[in-house]
């Protein structure tokens, strides 16, 4: 696999890119928050409050 050449995702919650890891190696495809934190506060209905930066 090419190091320099790894997948990322935005996720959803915080906005911000993360990057392929070894432990989602089976379910990259799978993978939509950059952690567990952001996946709870999905599910629990709460956003992590961002600024906006435009
Ligand atoms: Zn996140």
């Amino acid at each position: 696999m090419p190091k320099r050449n790894r997948p990322s995702k935005l996720c959803p919650v915080c906005l911000r890119e993360f990057d392929w890891r070894k432990k989602w190696e089976r379910d990259w495809e799978q993978v939509k928050y950059c952690s567990k934190k952001c996946r709870s506060s999905r599910s629990t209905g709460k956003t992590v409050n961002t600024t906006s930066e435009t």
